[in-house]
C-alpha cells in the first residue's frame, strides 16, 4: 500500500499539474476543504499530490487516497482558477492510475463489482424496465429513469411517468443500465465504462427512439458529454427540465417561497440553469427566490464524486451548509435524484425547507 505508482493517465495531463500556480484562489470554494480544512483537501493540495504521485515522490499511502476521493468533482474550484486548470481531470486521471495500480476504496469496490454484476450500483436482480413496470417498446421518445430513481427513489420516477402520462408523451422506457457516472467518477477503466456506454446506446437505438429524457443530472451529463466523445448517438438528449420549458405545461398555483438548488452536473458541467428556473418561474403565485450562491456559482450538495459513499458523515455536513443556504425558502427544489438524497440527509437535524426534485413539484401542480 505504501509503494509509488506508473501514473499513466496523470502523464497525460502533466501540463495542468505544472501550471498551478499554488495561488489558492481554489480555497474559498472547495466545499470538502471548509469542513476538513487541511490544505491536501483543497483543489490546490490534490495538484500536489497528483503531481506527487506522477513524480513517484510520495507513495499511494492511505492519506493521499482519502484527499484524491474526497473531491466531489463539483468543479467550482475551475470557475475561480485564474489558471483554468481542468482540476476534475487531474483528479479523475489521478484515481484511474490508483485503481489500475490497485488501490480503490473498499466502498467503491463494491460499487464496481455490482455494477459489473448486475448493471446497477445497487446489485438490484430485477432490470428498470421490470422495476417500474412498463415494458419497452418502439417509440419517439425515452425515459431514462437512471439506477437511484428506479431502485432507490422510486418517487422521482413515478413523478416523472406521471408527468410524461399527463402530457400524453408517446414514450417507452429503456433497456437501460448504469450510464457509468459512478465508475467514471471513480476511476473504473475507461474500457469497463465505455461498455456500459454502448450498451444503452444500442439498446436505445434499437427502439428507434429519436429523443431520450433524464431526470438524473448525472446520467444526462454522462449522455450530453461523454458518450459523444467516443459515439455516435443518433438521438437527442433533453434533461426533463429542458423538456418542461419546451412544453411549457400549465400548472397550478403554489403559494409560498421556492429556491432552487443546481445540481454540479447540470449546471456547472452542462450549462443547464434556465430551463429549471423557467419551469419555477411558470407556477402561478410562486416566489422563486435564489440563494447567495447560485447557477456558476451554486455550492455543492456534497453529494457526487464517489464521495457520499465512501465519507458519508462529509457528505452530509456539506449538504447541511447548502441547506442552511435556503432556510428562507418554504420549498428547495433541485432536478437531481442524488441531489435530493444528499440534501435531505444534510437537513436532518436542521430547521429546513421541503427538499423535492423539479419533477416531483411539478407533477403535484400538473
Ligand atoms: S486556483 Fe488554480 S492555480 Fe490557484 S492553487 Fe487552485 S488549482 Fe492551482
Ligand atoms: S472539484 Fe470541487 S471538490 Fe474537487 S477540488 Fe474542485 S472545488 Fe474541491
Amino acid at each position: 500500500m505504501n509503494e509509488t505508482i506508473e501514473a499513466e493517465n496523470l502523464r497525460k495531463v502533466r501540463k495542468e499539474l505544472m501550471t498551478c500556480t499554488y495561488c489558492g484562489f481554489c480555497k474559498s470554494v472547495c466545499p470538502p476543504f471548509q469542513k476538513v480544512g487541511w490544505d491536501s483537501s483543497v483543489a490546490r493540495g490534490r495538484m500536489v499530490l497528483a503531481y506527487g504521485l506522477l513524480q513517484k515522490d510520495i507513495p499511494a499511502d492511505p492519506s493521499v487516497l482519502e484527499y484524491l476521493y474526497q473531491c466531489t468533482t463539483c468543479k467550482d474550484c475551475e470557475r475561480r482558477c485564474p489558471s483554468k486548470i481542468s482540476v476534475v481531470e487531474v483528479v479523475e486521471s489521478a484515481r484511474r492510475d490508483l485503481v489500475a495500480a490497485g488501490h480503490m476504496l473498499p466502498r467503491h469496490k463494491v460499487i464496481a463489482k455490482r455494477v459489473a454484476q448486475t448493471g446497477n450500483p445497487y446489485g438490484e436482480g430485477r432490470s428498470v424496465p421490470d422495476t417500474l413496470g412498463h415494458a419497452p417498446r418502439k417509440a419517439k421518445v425515452g425515459y431514462f429513469v437512471g439506477c437511484t430513481a428506479a431502485y432507490r427513489d422510486r418517487a422521482l420516477a413515478d413523478a416523472t411517468l406521471s408527468i410524461l402520462d399527463k402530457l400524453g408523451e408517446d414514450y417507452t422506457l429503456l433497456n437501460e443500465v448504469c450510464c457509468g457516472s459512478v465508475l467514471q467518477r471513480i476511476g473504473v477503466p475507461d474500457e469497463r465504462v465505455e461498455r456500459l456506454w454502448k450498451r444503452n446506446v444500442s439498446s436505445i437505438q434499437e427502439l428507434g427512439v429519436e429523443k431520450v429524457i433524464f431526470s438524473c443530472a448525472g446520467c444526462y451529463r454522462m449522455f450530453k458529454e461523454e458518450y459523444p466523445k467516443r459515439l455516435d448517438l443518433g438521438f437527442e438528449v433533453q434533461h426533463v427540465s429542458e423538456y418542461l420549458a419546451e412544453r411549457r405545461p400549465d400548472l397550478g398555483p403554489y403559494e409560498g417561497t421556492i429556491t432552487y438548488h443546481d445540481p454540479c452536473h447540470l449546471g456547472r458541467h452542462c450549462q443547464v440553469y434556465d430551463a429549471p428556473r423557467e419551469v419555477l418561474t411558470s407556477i402561478p403565485r410562486a416566489e422563486l427566490r435564489e440563494m447567495p450562491r447560485n447557477r456558476e456559482t451554486a455550492a455543492c450538495c456534497g453529494g457526487g464524486g464517489g464521495v457520499r459513499s465512501a465519507y458519508p458523515e462529509l457528505s452530509k455536513a456539506i449538504a447541511g451548509r447548502r441547506v442552511d443556504e435556503a432556510a428562507f425558502a418554504d420549498i428547495m427544489v433541485t432536478a437531481c435524484p442524488f441531489c435530493v438524497n444528499n440534501l435531505k440527509a444534510g437537513a436532518e437535524g436542521r430547521e429546513a425547507p421541503e427538499i423535492v426534485d423539479l419533477v416531483q413539484l411539478v407533477d403535484r401542480l400538473l
